[in-house]
């Protein structure tokens, strides 16, 4: 039996604090997180300084009256992102806070408002929060990003189940997907992080020059740039503190080369895009570009965003997941990226990210793609992985060694 509810989630909290943000005597942390649900904030904030934080501060989000703005706000202040809200993420991103991020995405938040003054309302926000966001991407500070139950989330996961028990539920699956149902999350945590660690620096080692992907429904091989670099579980801020940026988190992963791709993959899970969800498609490519989607729904709509720009219609990123973990295993859809992207293998359609290539942070656009990675606008994850998949990782001379069978990891890692 799972240990009671005030249990699990003091030990989720502990989790955040300990694992995922690692949080240092002095530091501070900063939080957003939605309004609606304060109760994990509050048993953070206590964690946090049990750990030895100097502060806790917490910007309480609203969707309500996100949506009130958007529809009634004039015209001429919906790109106004409040400069004291901006103030206070950049001046703790420039500081080096620690930042939890708790929000809980709703896709259909915005569904019937005017797309425009939608899309004003967004970007005035990241305009506002540019430098903290750039700092982020190059993990300029330790940051997590996390989730807590919201009604809107909860009814889109559980539409069938009575609303008083549809938050109940959507924390049960959150607990039992970040492996907080047993005695010792940390612990467990620990030996996953170990896991990971182990699996990408024997995939590190053996720099395959491609893999291939093959199943009844996908033969695909993705061939690998010179000098690619297999991320996953921990990452390393500037200012030298491990941390661990997803919880959950189950990928290791890494860039193909923009130009190698070649064969066909089916999507083997539902796909939330922009709030649509579309149930399967397969993609063919020739010489690292999709040439041809075929989709069970919203046909017009992928064609759309493959088209979107030049990058679009390349690969950014594979990973490697193994089908049996917990996400994988439990067949809930999330409609969301931080949890379906963990589900299973899976590659993505846009932009590389820089560190997945060796020296990529400093490189011009134009080296970066020379040396087969990837730019775009977009960045969409779908999941190809399976209990059916098997993956063989090719050497330079061209032969072949197993990295999957059946959806597992096939090598011993040590
Ligand atoms: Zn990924
Ligand atoms: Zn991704």
């Amino acid at each position: 039996m799972n240990p009671d509810f005030e249990t699990r989630l003091d030990a989720y909290a502990e989790l955040i604090v300990c694992v995922g943000l690692n949080i240092q005597p002095g530091q501070r942390l900063f939080v957003r997180a939605p309004r609606e649900n304060p109760a994990l904030v509050h048993r953070v904030a206590r964690a946090a300084y049990h750990a030895g934080a100097e502060d806790v501060q917490v910007y309480w989000e609203d969707d309500v009256l996100d949506l009130i703005r958007v529809e009634r706000a004039p015209r001429q202040v919906l790109d106004q992102y409040p400069d004291w809200v901006a103030y206070a993420y950049n001046t703790s991103s420039e500081r080096g806070d620690a930042f939890l991020l708790t929000f809980s995405p709703d896709p259909a938040l915005f569904q019937n408002q005017d797309p425009e003054r939608a899309d004003l309302f967004r970007r005035a926000r990241v305009t506002a929060l540019r430098p903290m966001l750039q700092k982020q991407a190059r993990n300029g500070f330790t940051w997590l990003a996390a989730r807590v139950p919201t009604q809107a989330w909860a009814a889109r996961l559980f539409p069938n189940a009575a609303p008083a028990v549809q938050q109940e539920k959507l924390w049960d699956a959150i607990f039992s997907m970040c492996r907080v149902d047993g005695g010792d999350p940390v612990a467990a945590w620990r030996e996953h992080l170990d896991a990971l660690e182990k699996r990408r620096a024997y995939m590190n080692a053996k720099q395959y020059a491609a893999l291939h992907f093959k199943s009844l429904v996908t033969d695909l091989t993705l061939g690998l740039p010179r000098g690619h670099v297999w991320e996953g579980g921990q990452s390393v801020a500037e200012n030298g503190v491990t941390f661990v940026a997803n919880i959950p988190t189950e990928e290791i992963f890494t860039l193909p080369h923009r130009a190698q791709a070649r064969g066909y993959v089916t999507t083997t899970r539902p796909i939330s895009i922009n709030g649509v969800l579309i149930e399967q498609f397969a993609l063919a490519f020739e010489n690292g570009r999709i040439t041809r989607v075929v989709a069970q729904n919203y046909q017009a709509a992928l064609e759309k965003m493959v088209a979107s720009d030049q990058g679009a219609a390349h690969l950014g990123e594979v990973a490697l997941v193994a089908a049996s973990n917990p996400i994988g295993r439990s067949k809930l859809l999330f409609y969301d990226g931080l949890y379906d992207e963990n589900a299973a293998s899976h590659i993505a359609i846009g932009r590389a990210y820089r560190f997945s290539l060796g020296g990529g942070e400093t490189m011009s656009a134009q080296e970066f793609e020379d040396a087969g990675g990837n730019d775009s606008a977009i960045h969409e994850d779908f999941m190809i992985g399976s209990s059916e998949m098997d993956v063989d990782g090719i050497l330079e001379d061209g032969s072949r060694e197993a990295v999957m069978r059946q959806g597992e990891f096939a090598f011993e890692a040590s």
